[in-house]
């Protein structure tokens, strides 16, 4: 299983991803929101690591998660600040330690529930939804198929990947986005794309 070691390995990959891909996926959200989510995401992700870097190392998978959750709550703020910071708690909740196979995809599913119950988009609105969905029913499956860890999540990272190309062709129906109307149709949605950025790390902290 994937124990803290993992974890804090996922968080300091998942931040350098995000301080690597800040312009591109500000890019993103300038052609249908407000041009901010790399800066929203970098400026959370560099106030986490100050964190995990500055307390005593959290003992449990669900302690790094928590630092995670409340740290982004109040340092991304925007859309995806709340909505991860929910992920991230409803995920620190779930998260045993270490997390097993079957864990990976309790894991991503409690946080794409956090985000629905939170942010109420549906599947196909053209927003981060659209990549966890898929994530979590291909965790699932790899899951039940008898996937290791490692597995698991490059199932889901995999999936989160394609959900985001896929929301290219959609237009927004909630967030910023929403306010384009048709326009917002033929740019992929930013907070899919880093949903696809975090999930791909934590894979490749599994291996
Ligand atoms: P803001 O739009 O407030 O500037 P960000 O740019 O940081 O915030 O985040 C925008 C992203 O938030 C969108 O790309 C979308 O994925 C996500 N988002 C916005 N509203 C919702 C919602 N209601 N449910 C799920 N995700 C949403
Ligand atoms: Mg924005
Ligand atoms: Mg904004």
């Amino acid at each position: 299983g994937l124990g803290v070691e993992w974890a804090l390995l996922w968080i300091r990959l998942a931040g350098a991803d995000i301080a690597e891909n800040r312009s591109r996926l500000s890019e993103l959200d300038r052609a249908i929101g407000d041009g901010d989510h790399g800066e929203n995401m970098a400026r959370g992700f560099a106030a986490v690591l100050a964190k995990l870097d500055a307390e005593p190392a959290p003992e449990t998978v669900g302690d790094v998660l928590k630092v995670v959750a409340t740290t982004l709550m109040s340092t991304v703020g925007g859309a995806a600040g709340p909505l991860y910071g929910t992920a991230f708690l409803r995920a620190a909740k779930v998260a045993a330690t270490p997390v097993d196979a079957v864990g990976v995809h309790t894991l991503v599913d409690a946080a794409l529930e956090g985000i629905v119950a939170r942010g109420r988009a549906q599947v196909g609105d053209k927003t981060m939804v659209d990549a966890w969905t898929p994530a979590a029913r291909a965790a699932q499956e790899a899951a039940d198929d008898g996937a290791a860890p490692a597995g698991v999540w490059a199932a889901a990272a995999s999936a989160a990947q394609e959900g985001a190309v896929a929301t290219e062709p959609l237009v927004a129906l909630k967030g910023r986005a929403s306010y384009l109307g048709e326009r917002s149709a033929g740019h992929r949605d930013p907070g899919a794309e880093s949903t696809a950025l975090l999930l791909a790390a934590a894979a490749r902290a599994a291996q």
